[in-house]
């Protein structure tokens, strides 16, 4: 394959095999990972020329992340195919999980979405991004809230697990408010069992850092990017969920376990909050892989 390859942090340890190149929507101002690259799945033989190999060198894989942007939307004849021979050559494997968008796996049916689980898909990567319609419109997410929170029941009804990530900031100074407050309450209707809160970093070659450098987005500064985290955790009223902000563009690296650590996660934030050390003019230092 020759365009970069994006995963999950969580799954460093899994065998990624890209079936697809690219994102089929690709149109996120947000989002670098795969412009310039023509979205293409590859088809059966190019498939079974990729296993062969992965099956010499990795025979006893336990975990597979399918790459790339949003495998969900294949069509389930094929995800079934690819899954079924999955099946096949590697008979340790454990889960196969995948990036997926909200819309593609409302394309499924409630039986499509048990039988893909049957056949081991286990984790679906949602970017929910969002719960303000307002921020998801203008950075052209191209999904509907409703539309993601009804297949995020879907799936989870299906017995497949959800881990949703979402972007502080990306609502710019102007809705920084109303995103924190709409993402929480997406998030408790979502109840997903991973949340993972990043920050959203301009970044070179996409419209949302051309909107920077033109001062058409305001971003939020360092210290407003921990108080809309502030806002939007003492929102959140999540019963079981793995809570991660500890990607390098989060401010403070944080990890916790809802229900159980809110009150903690609280005190943690309000604790940066009143050391004052953050950067309250501008966004603070770029993360180091820019
Ligand atoms: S955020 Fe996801 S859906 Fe949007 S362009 Fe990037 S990979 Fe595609």
């Amino acid at each position: 394959m020759n365009n970069p390859l994006f995963r999950p942090p969580a799954e460093a340890d899994s065998l990624i095999l890209q079936v697809d190149q690219g994102c089929p929507y690709n149109r996120c101002t947000f989002c670098g990972m795969y412009r310039g690259v023509q979205y293409r799945r590859l088809d059966t033989t190019e498939i079974r020329r990729l296993l062969d190999g992965a099956a010499r060198h990795a025979a006893g894989v336990r975990r597979i992340f399918l790459a790339d942007g949003d495998v969900m939307r294949r069509p389930f004849a094929e995800l079934r195919a690819i899954l079924a021979e999955l099946a096949v050559r590697f008979s340790d494997l454990a889960r196969v999980n995948t990036y997926a968008t909200g819309s593609a796996i409302a394309a499924k049916t409630d039986g499509e979405l048990a039988e893909l689980r049957a056949l081991k898909l286990h984790t679906l990567y949602l970017g929910l991004e969002s719960g303000d319609a307002e921020t998801l419109r203008r950075v052209r997410k191209g999904e509907e809230i409703e539309t993601m929170i009804g297949a995020a029941a879907r799936a989870q009804a299906a017995g497949l697990r959800l881990s949703v990530m979402v972007l502080l900031g990306l609502g710019g100074r102007e809705r920084t408010r109303e995103h924190a407050a709409a993402t929480a309450d997406a998030l408790n209707r979502m109840q997903p069992r991973l949340l993972s809160a990043l920050r959203a970093i301009p970044v070179p070659g996409t419209e949302l850092y051309d909107d920077v450098r033109a001062g058409r987005f305001a971003q939020v500064s360092e210290r407003g990017a921990v108080e809309e985290l502030r806002l939007m955790v003492g929102r959140l009223e999540l019963t079981n969920t793995v809570f991660r902000a500890n990607h390098t563009s989060n401010v403070v690296p944080l990890e916790a376990r809802f229900p159980r650590d809110k009150a903690v996660l609280l005190e943690q934030l309000d604790a940066v909050l009143a050391a004052g050390g953050l950067d309250a003019a501008g966004p603070g230092p770029q993360p180091l892989w820019l």
